[in-house]
């Protein structure tokens, strides 16, 4: 048994408007289930005031943001700072995830760029990474997963590391409805754990907390979650709807 809390977190993407924000919001608050682990919502920007009000009010979600600048402040039309997060109250902060590297040509650097940025405005960075289908198909996903850690994680400071949460991702398993097996999650996070470990120590690496993402569901959920190195889950499509994200948080203990 580790000592890492596990943390189930939803990230809404692109999705739901105000009322249905409202709405589920209200069935999080409403449920009287216990939570054992952190749970963390990740909603579109124009929705964090409302949704930290939100949770506020039932005391037991954290709120987080899909993405922040790579620079402090200025003259970038369009971007939201780390600062301007926090100043909010956001806690948390998507950084690197795929659609980000795929559709706005997220590099390792600009990546290192946001996770700095974050921990400089004290959010915590859910650092995202994982292999496109190509390269698992290949056998190439350590390898892959393992440049990432370096060009963009390993770049942060021993004492900044701590802050961060990791999220596995394979890219082939996001939105397909086709997750990794447990076998496959725990090799990879146990390679990341390790990777951690080498550039910082062994205390830091057992530390961090560990996410796997990509078609979590109900039905697959107890499953990851109880590989060794999985530490909780980053969900994306079951995230929007009341009734499965609780029952996926049911079974994070
Ligand atoms: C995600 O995009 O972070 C994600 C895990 O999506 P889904 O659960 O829908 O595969």
């Amino acid at each position: 048994m580790n000592r890492r809390k596990k943390i189930v977190a939803g990230n809404w993407k692109m999705n739901l408007n105000s009322q249905q924000v409202l709405k589920l919001m209200q069935a999080l608050n409403r449920s009287e289930q216990e939570f054992d682990c952190d749970v963390i919502v990740f909603p579109p920007f124009v929705y964090l005031v409302d949704v930290i009000d939100f949770a506020n009010g039932g005391g037991r979600i954290s709120v987080g943001a899909q993405n922040c600048a790579a620079t402090e402040n200025g003259a970038y039309t369009g971007e939201v700072s780390a600062a301007q997060l926090a100043d909010i109250g956001v806690e948390y902060v998507l950084i690197g995830h795929s659609e980000r590297r795929i559709y706005y040509n997220e590099n390792h650097s600009f990546i290192a760029d946001k996770l700095k940025c974050s921990l400089a405005n004290n959010l915590r960075p859910v650092f995202c990474c994982g292999e496109p289908q190509i390269v698992r198909e290949a056998g190439e996903q350590l390898t892959y997963v393992k440049q990432q850690l370096v060009e963009s994680l390993f770049t942060l400071k021993t004492e900044e590391i701590g802050q961060v949460i990791v999220a596995y991702e394979p890219v082939w398993a996001i939105g397909t409805g086709l997750n990794a097996s447990a076998e496959q999650a725990q090799e990879m996070h146990t390679f990341i754990r390790h990777q951690i470990a080498e550039h910082y120590s062994l205390a830091i690496a057992n530390e961090i907390q560990i996410l796997y993402g990509g078609s979590c569901k109900p039905g697959n959920a107890a499953e990851l979650f109880a590989c060794h190195d999985v530490d909780g889950g980053l969900i994306g499509g079951a995230s929007l709807i009341a009734e499965d994200f609780l029952n996926i948080i049911s079974l994070a203990h």
